[in-house]
């Protein structure tokens, strides 16, 4: 047995992302390796486990590998270690306290408006709708205390997994048609059923006299526990999910039939929550729920992410006196405003009816003509691409009307995993998306990664403005290989002027020429077809500089999410900041038509890749700023085409002009409103 004491000191610890990448390198060795501190000892295979150790920055940690390659599984673990696990070591820098965001938002919101609505939350899915309110609540699980033998207890354990694993897989075959989002949690669940270390606790538990449900309740419920108190929030959600692993095992173990909560209710019926696990908000009948509003969990929480994508208007972090409105009241939800109106008046169902019956009406009609191009009234044609960020989404995109992919998202090809792709993994993918497309044009955008979310196999700094630090083009030039097996790959699987190549966060025309002579020169030295070289414009400087950038680029791509953080200095991921965060604001929209102008001074052209795109206000404003084409996420592609071709380029010049006129972002919106169209 080899063993080695070290001090971890990742700033957070062990948290979820070192200690994945801890995890995954472990699980390269055959041996068995164990990570202990003080008083716990974790299966360092097992992420779940490694977390459950709570290990914070500082603490120092035992690591034993028994077994025949133990002398370079230690070795291997150690340089990780000492390297950082893909972080930055500490450097007594402090970070800053989160501040507490609901009640903050939601006296903010009160204050802001108070006169229009009766709850306010955070919007969590677009759309609005009008229905009963459900209180949701499930019924507690009895878990009875038998104990007959371990060996029984141990064979109904296993065939509880085997059927939550069969459980699973149908709900990730019904799901992923209707979801890729919801497929992937189910992914992850189904990955938390198999962990190591959860299974062999339960065993542990069984063994030493507990039955077959109370052992794997102890089980779960340690490691969620475990994993909640870890300051990090996407480690706490990954606590619910074990959670939602463990209610499914422990439901099938106690002979407890899935509830069918909305059996006697009729719909439709807007949910509401205190939260919602993925597995609940599956299991109801999408066919009667016409909104969910929980009071817990962000924009990015797995309810909103589901209601997303299954189209289900939603609000998050609602008022908690949601909670106490009696079941079958009438509301109205607007998950587009955030808001949610009990008993509304006559008027207000009135209104909300008739933007329910329009969106719905336009949505139909425009998935029937999702083929047809976006061309206005007066003749002008607007490309309009999709947002993708996996391989899976794009024949998605193409049955839903793209007419290429604008922005393929490519850190889905570096992250998860402890060792960088090869050049030759991304060119099969590259390949396959190529032919996918069938001659319709791919604009790969190059690994966006740093900052926020660092890649456990590089070594990157401990950053106190992670957002302002070393994040995608900036990153290249200490990761010269990552950015050269990127780029020739791309080249290898190219067609002539079938594929673009853009680089992000450029902000200074040097980096572009630096990056400009790499991309000529290994093009040149690969003999590759013609790939076009554009840039992303999202921070202003290269907004400003537009003029000068275009020279040496073939396109520009304008990324709103980004600019408009950049230009408000305003956290993207902020839901407290969400009443600012809004791309409309007269001064990104001054500096989308400086740049669209800029480009076309030089004979170049300008597309968009934001979320402004899927923006209905945004649209015509956009067309009139001169935009030469659009990407948007897949759900809005029908809906932007068959949009554009209900405005004609003369009214969103004057649109534009309107916009460029105010000096709020509230004043473009409410200004546009007022435009009478031709
Ligand atoms: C953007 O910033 O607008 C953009 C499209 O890039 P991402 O959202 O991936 O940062
Ligand atoms: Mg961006």
């Amino acid at each position: 047995m080899k063993q080695i004491e070290l001090v971890i000191n990742n700033p957070s610890g062990l948290h979820a992302r070192p200690a994945k990448v801890f995890s995954n390198l472990a699980k390269q060795f055959s041996c068995d390796i164990h990570i202990t501190t003080a008083d716990k000892k974790a299966n360092a295979k097992s992420v779940i486990s490694v977390l459950t150790l709570g290990v914070h920055a500082g603490t120092s940690v035992k690591i034993e590998a028994n077994g025949d390659d133990e002398a370079k599984a230690i070795t291997a673990l150690e340089t990780a270690i000492h390297s950082g696990l893909g972080e930055e070591l500490d450097t007594g820098t402090t970070k800053p306290e989160p501040h507490n965001s609901k009640e903050e938002h939601i006296h903010k919101s009160e204050k802001l408006n108070v006169q229009h609505f009766d709850f306010q939350g955070v919007s969590g899915a677009p759309g609005i709708a009008i229905g009963k309110i459900f209180q949701y609540s499930k019924s507690t699980i009895e878990i009875s205390d038998n104990f007959t033998d371990a060996k029984t207890e141990i064979s109904m354990f296993v065939s509880a997994v085997k059927q939550a694993r069969y459980e699973l897989s149908i709900l990730r075959d019904t799901m992923s048609d209707k979801s890729l989002d919801a497929a992937e949690i189910i992914d992850v669940h189904l990955e938390m059923l198999e962990d190591p270390e959860l299974v062999e606790l339960t065993r542990t538990n069984i063994q030493s006299g507990l039955g077959a449900a109370k052992a794997w309740e102890n089980s779960f419920t340690e490691m969620a526990l475990l994993i909640s108190d870890v300051d990090d929030e996407t480690l706490s959600e990954r606590s619910k999910d074990v959670r939602d692993v463990g209610e499914r095992i422990l439901r099938i173990l106690s002979g407890h039939q899935t509830e069918d909560l909305l059996l006697s209710t009729e719909g439709p019926i807007i949910v509401v929550a205190k939260d919602l696990s993925p597995s609940d908000t599956m299991a109801l009948d999408q066919n009667k729920i016409v909104g969910f509003c929980t009071s817990e969990g962000g924009p990015t929480s797995h309810t909103a992410i589901l209601a997303r994508s299954l189209g289900i208007p939603a609000i998050v972090s609602a008022d908690t006196q949601t909670l106490d409105i009696a079941n079958d009241t009438e509301a109205i939800i607007n998950g587009t405003a955030g808001t949610l109106i009990s008993n509304p008046d006559n008027n207000s169902v009135v209104e909300a009816n008739k933007l329910a019956a329009v969106y719905r009406e336009k949505h139909e009609a425009a998935l029937r003509t999702a083929h047809e191009s976006a061309t206005t009234k007066d003749g002008h044609r607007v490309p309009i691409f999709a947002n993708v960020g996996t391989v899976a989404e794009v024949p998605k995109a193409l049955e839903e009307g793209a007419e290429g992919i604008g922005l393929l998202r490519t850190e889905w090809l570096f992250l998860e995993r402890s060792t960088p792709p090869s050049e030759e993994e991304q060119f099969i993918v590259m390949q396959d998306i190529m032919t996918m497309l069938a001659g319709k044009p791919l604009v790969i955008r190059t690994l966006d990664i740093g900052g926020d979310k660092p890649l456990p196999y590089i070594s990157m700094k401990q950053e106190s403005n992670p957002f302002l630090g070393e994040r995608g083009i900036r990153l290249y030039w200490s990761q010269q290989d990552l950015l050269i097996s990127q780029l020739r790959s791309i080249f290898r699987a190219a067609k002539p002027n079938l594929m673009r190549v853009m680089f992000p966060m450029v902000s200074d025309r040097d980096e572009l020429r630096k990056i400009r002579k790499i991309f000529d020169e290994i093009r040149e030295n690969m003999s590759a077809p013609n790939v076009e070289l554009g840039i992303m414009i999202e921070v202003p400087s290269a907004a400003i500089m537009a003029e000068a950038l275009a020279e040496d680029v073939d396109f520009f791509s304008i990324g709103t999410n980004d600019l408009t953080q950049y230009t408000l200095a305003v956290d993207r991921l902020n839901p407290n900041l969400n009443y600012l965060s809004d791309a409309m604001h007269p001064a990104v929209l001054k500096l989308i038509g400086q740049t669209i102008s800029a480009a076309h001074a030089k004979n170049k052209h300008v597309a968009l890749c934001g979320e402004l795109g899927s923006d209905m206000q945004a649209v015509p404003v956009l067309l009139g700023l001169g935009i030469d084409e659009i990407s948007v996420s897949i759900s809005a592609l029908a809906i932007v085409k068959s949009f554009i071709r209900t405005l004609s380029l003369r009214e969103c010049k004057k649109m534009a002009q309107v916009a460029l006129q105010c000096s709020t972002a509230a004043e473009v919106r409410y200004q546009l409103k007022q435009v009478s169209l031709d």
